[in-house]
């Protein structure tokens, strides 16, 4: 008798175990590791994923059903892709068959056939190419179309032909050209891809000392894992570098990764790659339709694209034959998944770099403190490119203490007269400020009364267009209030500064200027962020007041003047990370000015100009502040030096809320007891710092250590358990492991 086969299928479901299934028609040729299958689970058929084969069962064979239907007949996740997501499920301990599910383009989770749709291009026949206009003197039109068409294709030099889009431009209609086909002068062909190719080559500048080590470096780290840490004020040619690099190492069917924060990938960041690597980019980001993100993700799986610029989940494209990657602001905090599987994908691409055996550059003007920890560890090696390769020097910064200051409505009066010298000149100025609205709070004046979301507890934005109470947290609106809800006097006041606040107070100062408000109120309609950008571009407005939007990927060469506002809370937040995330904002946003020949300046408005880490980083720049904060956070014993895992819990009484983690947490203490595992604190439970959210309580248990294997360990062991809990099934829980914020 042969010996039985069990088929261990990882399905997306919030359990982490995997399900015996029995082959059914298939043979155990048919159902390898990795590959998609149909399975039927309850009373649904699911798409999962084979992850071992075995001969035995917990269950009877009489209780396992079997599967249905087998999707593919290789495995999607070409090379150490399959390594790398098996790894990063039991690092961020989420279940597998999610995580493979996530790791797909909606289409292939779906179960759909991983295969490329078919594109038409046309193409002159021989015949086509030289016919001559007497013989369809008939029918002008025609002429025409292949008139058209030879002029095309030859200023073009395509040998890929002419794909419909392109037709249409030409004004050749599809009547036209299938009786050009009836009469065997034009010829369709099906292709996988379509060629985006230009064959005109842009050269790069000659590169500066600087850059040519940072090339030299990572290139001689081909073909073995090494961690580059590419630091560079913006403007310091780190793309340039990038581009270099890749110049190299994608040719011979070489591939790269590029993962960019979601603002940065802009048309002009793609075309810029096309242009100067000439070879085949593609994009991945979540703007895509469906069917477009399957075909870049099967175009990289294939080989057929060279490059692929994505942002966070392009981290899990496949590849056939990656060479690099690299991770531009690689501080950014949007390559962190905030819900769901919580991946880091700076980190994830770390240990990509590692399995696929290849070098990986972390780019970023402002390091995270992590990686410039790694790099006293020796573990990322440093490439500095210290200046502004256009040679426009760096913005000089001041620090206006508002205190005793005469204000108007909160903006200093010497910084008004500085805007309107700045504007006197005819140059350009950036106000920034990451509040939409009005005002971030209403107060009653008699009685300290306090507008606040009944669902969340905090304090209801105002916003004058249209006139509400929102609250920015759980986006609930409230009509505008007349009087106070507690003592009923008509007193209440706004309180602090918003985007449309600041644009009211600046217009009314320099009524003949032009305003461009940019947050995510004002820019919600199609075109109107794109519209706006020009208006600055062009000149046309010389104030532009903005929130966070403004920080990344734009370039303003006319800005001179940047105002900082609402700078405070970062410097006194609950939040470990604040400061550190303040640095790299204030630095961003400075970035923005003074960027050709005009010198800039920058203006940070705040209640605590004494304030040493804000002193540091303004009077000895951004390591030297990093330096400062890394050593207070060994003190507190925070990240990098330690390491978290943060228990996350909601539910609408708060008492669901303690009851869980208290058991979760006797559970923890039980199985670090019983593992004999080195110290790990545990801090809570207790209610998050913020402490309600759409009508839900929430609360949370953090755990630190300076043993990542022993966490790790103990998170393993528990979770199952956690999961069988009773009081987990009336709360919605996560864990969070290495968490960027403890909000
Ligand atoms: P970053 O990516 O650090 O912001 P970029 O690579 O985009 O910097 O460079 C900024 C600008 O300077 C670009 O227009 C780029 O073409 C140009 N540039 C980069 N390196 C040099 C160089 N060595 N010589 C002249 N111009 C350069
Ligand atoms: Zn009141
Ligand atoms: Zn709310």
């Amino acid at each position: 008798m042969s010996k039985k086969l069990i088929i261990q299928v990882a399905v997306p479901s919030p359990l982490r175990r995997y399900f015996d299934y029995l082959p059914g028609k298939f043979t155990s040729t048919q159902l390898r590791v990795g590959l998609r299958v149909k399975v039927p689970f309850g009373h649904k058929k699911l798409v999962g994923f084979i992850v071992g084969q075995t001969d035995h069962s917990d269950l009877p064979a009489s209780k396992l059903k079997a599967i249905s239907e087998v999707c593919d007949n290789e495995s999607l996740f070409v090379g150490h892709l399959f390594e790398l997501l098996r790894w990063a499920a039991a690092y961020y301990q989420y279940p597998l068959g999610e995580v493979l599910q996530q790791a797909l383009p909606v289409l292939l989770r779906q179960g759909q056939a991983a295969k490329l749709r078919e594109h038409s291009v046309w193409f002159l026949t021989e015949l086509g190419e030289r016919i001559e206009r007497d013989e369809l003197k008939r029918a002008p039109k025609q002429w025409q179309a292949i008139l058209s068409l030879r002029e095309y294709l030859a200023k073009h030099d395509k040998p890929s032909g002419i794909i419909s889009a392109e037709l249409n431009l030409l004004g050749i209609s599809r009547v036209c050209l299938k009786i050009l086909e009836k009469k065997e002068l034009v010829i369709e062909r099906k292709v996988s891809y379509i060629n985006q190719l230009n064959y005109l080559t842009i050269n790069g500048p000659i590169l500066n000392p600087e850059q040519q080590i940072a090339i030299e470096q990572i290139l001689s780290a081909a073909n073995s894992f090494k961690t580059f840490l590419l630091q560079g004020i913006t403007g310091s040619g780190k793309t340039e570098v990038y581009l270099s690099v890749l110049e190299k190492l994608v040719v011979n069917g070489g591939q790269a990764l590029v993962l960019v924060p979601e603002i940065g990938l802009t048309p002009q960041t793609v075309a810029r790659f096309r242009e100067r690597l000439h070879c085949q980019v593609a994009v991945l980001h979540s703007a895509l339709s469906d069917a477009e993100r399957l075909e870049s993700w099967l175009l990289a799986k294939s080989g057929e694209v060279a490059v692929i610029i994505g942002t966070r989940s392009a981290i899990f494209t496949p590849f056939k034959n990656l060479q690099c990657i690299i991770v531009d602001e690689s501080h950014d905090a949007s390559f962190k998944q905030w819900d769901g599987f919580k991946y880091h994908a700076r980190d994830v691409a770390i240990r990509r770099a590692q399995l696929e055996n290849i070098p990986v550059v972390l780019g970023s003007a402002t390091p995270s403190l992590a990686s410039l920890h790694n790099v006293s560890e020796k573990k990322f090696q440093l490439l500095s490119l210290t200046e502004r390769a256009t040679g426009a020097s760096m913005p000089k910064f001041h620090i206006v203490d508002i205190r005793r200051q005469k204000l108007h409505e909160g903006i200093a009066d010497t910084v008004l007269q500085k805007v309107s010298q700045h504007i006197n000149a005819g140059n350009q100025v950036l106000v920034f400020i990451n509040r939409r609205g009005f005002a971030p709070m209403v107060l009653c004046h008699e009685c300290g009364w306090i507008a606040d979301c009944d669902r969340c507890h905090v304090p209801l934005t105002k916003h004058s267009s249209p006139p509400s109470l929102q609250c920015h947290h759980c986006a609930k609106q409230k009509p505008l209030l007349k009087r106070c809800e507690s003592c009923a006097s008509e007193q209440l006041v706004d309180v602090g500064l918003g985007t449309e606040r600041v644009e009211k107070i600046l217009a009314k100062k320099f009524p003949k200027i032009k305003i461009a408000r940019i947050d995510r109120d004002s820019t919600r309609k199609r075109g109107a962020l794109q519209e706006k950008l020009t208006a600055v571009q062009q000149g046309h407005a010389q104030i532009m007041i903005g929130t966070q939007m403004l920080a990344k990927g734009h370039h303003f060469p006319n800005v001179t003047l940047v105002i900082m506002l609402g700078i405070d809370s970062g410097l006194y937040s609950a939040d470990f990370n604040a400061t550190e995330q303040m640095a790299q904002l204030v630095l961003q946003v400075a970035g923005r000015a003074g960027r050709e020949e005009k010198p800039g300046e920058v203006i940070l408005q705040t209640h605590h100009p004494e304030h040493l880490l804000l002193q540091t980083l303004v009077n000895d720049g951004y390591t030297v502040f990093a330096e400062q904060v890394l050593m207070e956070r060994q003190q507190a014993a925070l990240p990098p030096f330690f390491h978290m895992a943060l228990f996350r819990v909601e539910a609408v009484k708060t008492d669901l809320c303690a009851q869980f983690l208290s058991e979760v947490n006797q559970l923890l203490l039980a199985e670090q007891t019983a593992l004999n595992l080195p110290t790990i604190s545990m801090f809570g439970p207790l209610s998050a710092p913020i402490e309600k959210r759409a009508g839900r309580f929430r609360w949370q248990l953090l755990l630190v250590t300076n043993h990542r294997m022993a966490l790790q360990a103990l998170l393993r062991e528990c979770l199952s358990k956690v999961e069988g809990l009773k009081s987990a099934h009336k709360v919605r829980w996560s864990v969070d492991i290495d968490p960027i914020n403890i909000l």
